[in-house]
């Protein structure tokens, strides 16, 4: 559960008085226990709930913070042991502690889990000066090489640079750096604390819109000028100004003096977001990510507790930074399923920010051109606002959508692109454009199977299919990350050269475009080969250049860019999310496949999209073609309606997961004995998940499925209360589940 190091006592300690006629205190621990334990609090000291303390645990320090009340007069007040100290940090605000509480109650999460999250920056400590270093004057006697003579260049007497950043510019190892301090060229000298955040400016750069826009922009900044709850749904085509739109939200939150948050799905993506903020407001703001340094972790979770950091654009773990006074939460893309975090905390990033909206009196605005169906289900409840851009910006018109049926136009053998789409690329290139080829894929082949005995190579650890990455020469699952060569010759049989790649990744699609096309310029964007931000954007930047004239991607395709030249967007198997019979496959096809195609024809030329399928007349298909979202949606409801699923009725799962099936099935079978029954509440399982084997260990699923207007959590702890766990099995509940697996 929790994989971060202790957090280590920093020298900042604030003493505390005596201990004598000491008063109770709750003190919240970053653990997976049931709930707060009680401390004394020596008179005097003002300890207040929020403050970040230092408690005894068994033998150890450990950090946790003054939670709101005391837990209970269980423990004699002779029996507590006193706080050690109080930490000079910012403490956490209510509304977060409140969240805090929330989440936990909501997914049935300990609240210690749920605090780990919000403190596990390890930021209670002021970040630590960094060394730099500055040209020593005068310099000492000596030759100086070439190197040396550059790092020279680059170095300044006055303003220390890192050793890293000295040696980037100049173009030589850290080595040589090392190698001049030694020899007296540097000097070590800290580089001064970061500079706070720089304060967007609301009227840098106010755009133009038109009348629709102008209406909609409006409307959201006088809802966070309210400075109350309320939830709206931004909805739009594709290229019809939301971002823009919603950063006038942004604007009047700036205006008013408090904060915003902008959560994205993939934080991957979000370089060209932040050059579009930077447009508007002058200054980039604060980033919230995985990738950050620890320094500059820290350095942004202070400044977000004191507020210094205005707008924090972020993944969904930004969700539990400590804002004293958010006004703002904004979800782009609020349909994407990467705002459901599937391991530790199992929760809807989604769903708690507007949680986390009504905590602080904020607008929550949800941003989508195919808004999830729980969304829209709010929207008709009345329980959300609505407003939707019917048209693209500056004239660009939607791009015209059609399906290549590949039962009449099939790919040569073994090839995986139709004659149909192969002339369109080639128009599209001689016109000078850009086109663009879908594969929602990794590696070269999603499957490898012996010809001479039909052997399929699987993983050994899960009920899975071993991918293969030709790039890599391996084979890889992508459940558990077991990676093996590829073998020379099949397992089983022992027969060489039979192994063959059965389907097509994105790898394989380069293959056969580079084949075909082979003097366009290529290249292929996928999660694995472009790990992190700086990749993502030093693509775009020269699709954007036209150093380009092919894309060959998978989703991270997708998400929110804008490229201006591309034209043309081939979908190479728009069937593949509807294989497996999730229930929300279709709606998740629909709304990943029109995202992609929304990437056409983003300026003036006009874009065109063509599906290859092999079920044309499948309502995806229809929707997608008809651009026709709204009926699709409106279907998609009426059939969920009658089984109260989900957005008509609530789920949550409980996965059992053991060493052995035995063990995975005794606890299985106890749960569904005593599973929760009566009106309007259905248990299906248990049974094996799809995943029936991952990591080697061996799952049962079972669904609680109620009506609307029952609450699961108070179901879930009762069923679980009369189950005995015994050691080395596991329950795991999962609350709104995403993924059935
Ligand atoms: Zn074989
Ligand atoms: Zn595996």
């Amino acid at each position: 559960m929790l994989h971060e190091p202790p957090i280590t006592p920093a020298p900042n300690l604030l003493p505390l008085g005596p201990v004598s006629g000491a008063a109770r205190v709750a003190v919240l621990l970053p653990y997976p226990f049931a709930g707060p334990f009680d401390y004394l609090a020596p008179p005097g000291t003002d300890l207040v709930p929020g403050d970040v303390v230092l408690v005894p645990l068994n033998r150890r320090q450990e950090i946790g913070v003054v939670w709101d009340a005391p837990s209970g007069p269980s423990v004699p007040a002779a029996k507590l042991k006193p706080v050690t100290a109080r930490l000079d940090a910012p403490a956490l605000p209510a509304a977060s502690r409140r969240f805090v509480d929330w989440v936990a109650a909501y997914t049935l999460a300990a609240p210690g889990e749920v605090l780990a999250m919000a403190l596990r920056v390890n930021a209670l400590t002021p970040p630590a000066p960094a060394t730099g270093f500055v040209s020593t004057n005068p310099l000492p006697e000596g030759k100086l090489t070439e190197a040396r003579r550059r790092v020279l260049g680059c170095a300044n007497h006055a303003m220390p640079r890192s050793a890293a950043e000295l040696a980037r510019s100049a173009e030589v190892s850290t080595a040589v750096i090392r190698a001049m301090v030694h020899a007296g060229f540097l000097r070590p000298t800290p580089i001064p604390a970061a500079p706070p955040f720089a304060s967007p400016d609301p009227h840098y750069a106010e755009p133009v819109f038109s009348a629709e826009q102008a209406q909609i922009a409006t409307a959201l900044r006088g809802s966070v000028r309210q400075a109350a709850f309320s939830v709206i749904l931004l909805d739009g085509v594709t290229g019809s100004g939301k971002t823009e739109i919603y950063l006038e939200a942004v604007a009047a939150c700036l205006e008013s003096g408090r904060q915003s948050l902008i959560l994205l799905p993939e934080i991957a993506l979000s370089a060209q977001f932040l050059s579009r903020f930077e447009r508007r407001f002058g200054v980039a703001p604060a980033l919230w990510h995985s990738d950050l340094s620890s320094r500059t972790r820290r350095a942004t979770w202070r400044a977000v507790a004191e507020g210094s950091a205005r707008v924090v654009v972020g993944a969904r773990s930004a969700l539990f930074l400590p804002f004293t006074k958010l006004g703002l939460v904004v979800v782009d893309e609020e349909h994407e399923t990467a705002f459901k975090q599937e391991d530790g905390v199992v929760y809807h990033a989604r769903d708690m920010a507007v949680v986390r909206a009504r905590l602080s009196d904020a607008t929550a605005i949800l941003v989508s051109a195919t808004p999830s169906l729980e969304t829209l289900a709010n929207v008709e409840a009345g329980r959300y606002r609505h407003f939707c851009l019917r048209t693209r910006h500056g004239g660009a018109r939607l791009p015209e959508v059609s399906a290549i049926d590949l039962r009449d136009h099939p790919p040569e053998r073994g090839k995986f692109l139709s004659p149909a789409l192969i002339e369109a690329v080639h128009a599209t290139l001689a016109a000078g454009e850009q086109a663009m080829f879908f594969l929602n894929r990794r590696g070269y082949a999603p499957l490898t199977l012996c010809r001479a005995c039909g052997h399929r190579l699987a993983c050994p650890n899960c009920t899975a299919w071993l991918v293969e990455h030709r790039a890599l020469r391996k084979l890889t699952c992508h459940h558990c990350g077991h990676t093996e060569p590829i073998p020379p010759q099949c397992p089983v049989c022992k027969a060489e050269g039979t192994l063959a790649p059965i389907g097509p990744g994105v790898e394989r699609i380069t293959e056969e475009v580079a084949a075909v096309f082979p003097h366009a310029r290529r290249l292929v964007m996928a999660s694995d080969t472009m790990p992190g931000p700086h990749a993502a954007a030093a693509a775009a930047r020269a699709i954007e250049a036209r150093e380009v004239d092919l894309i060959i991607g998978t989703q991270i395709v997708a998400k929110g860019w804008h490229f201006p030249h591309l034209t043309l967007v081939g979908v190479v198997d728009a069937d593949l999310g509807l294989a497996g019979g999730d229930l929300r496959a279709s709606e998740r096809t629909v709304q990943l496949l029109h995202q992609v195609a929304g990437r056409a024809g983003r300026a003036e030329a006009p874009g065109r999209v063509l599906l290859q399928t092999f079920s044309p007349e499948h309502p995806v298909m229809q929707a997608l073609v008809a651009n026709d979202l709204t009926r699709f949606f409106a279907r998609e409801a009426e059939a969920r309606r009658p089984g109260n699923w989900p957005p008509y009725g609530r789920l949550a799962a409980l996965i059992v997961s053991a060493d052995t099936a035995d063990a995975a099935d005794l606890c299985a079978r106890d749960l569904g004995r005593v599973a929760p029954g009566g009106d309007g509440v259905l248990v299906l399982g248990p049974a094996p998940a799809p995943l029936a084997i991952l990591r080697g260990r061996h799952r049962r699923r079972l669904l609680l499925k109620t009506r609307r207007d029952i609450a699961v959590q108070p179901l879930l702890r009762d069923w679980l209360g009369r189950v005995k766990v015994i050691r080395g099995v596991r329950v795991d509940v999962d609350v709104d589940p995403v993924s059935f697996l």
